[in-house]
């Protein structure tokens, strides 16, 4: 038993090298993982602290990766469902770099128009593009049929 306690304590420790993403809404930890591409196969130490309970936002998630800095692309997206979460840059146990995630003012080609018929989802070579209305809470807006996404963005990752 206590052999096992340990080892989730040495889960929950600073990493040495790597990214730690801290201040995700309550119950977005797993659709950062989904974001990142960590799934069941995934070598890479994960750590995924859920409900956590933070003075900032009442509870939030936090998803620490070892050995690997996310791309702008990754963060781009993250922010779209998880505004306002911190990245931190974790090298040599310290934290070298840490910023809040932005969202972009045009999301292109990361997000599926929600329209069946819009164009951006038909055979054309056409990237969706979805126009940012607002950042928290998220609003966003097809450029070309206008159709709107409000909710369950996570749902509509490409
Ligand atoms: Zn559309």
């Amino acid at each position: 038993m206590e052999t096992k306690l340990d080892e989730i304590a040495m889960r929950v420790t600073p990493i040495g090298n790597g990214t730690v993403i801290d201040h995700i809404p309550a119950g977005q930890a797993l659709n950062v993982l989904k974001i990142l591409g960590i799934d069941k196969t995934t070598e890479a130490t994960i750590s995924v602290l859920m409900n956590v309970s933070s003075r900032r936002s009442g509870k939030k998630d936090i998803v620490k990766v070892e050995d690997r800095e996310l791309e702008e692309d990754e963060v781009n997206k993250i922010s779209l469902i998880a505004p306002g979460a911190t990245i931190n840059i974790i090298r040599g146990r310290r934290v070298v770099e840490k910023y809040t995630v932005d969202m972009p003012d045009l999301i292109v080609g990361v997000l599926r128009c929600p329209n069946p018929s819009c164009i951006s989802n038909t055979n054309e070579p056409i990237k969706s593009q979805l126009l940012v209305k607002s950042k928290n809470p998220v609003a966003l807006r097809c450029v070309y049929c206008e159709q709107p996404i409000t909710e369950k963005i996570a749902d509509y990752l490409i």
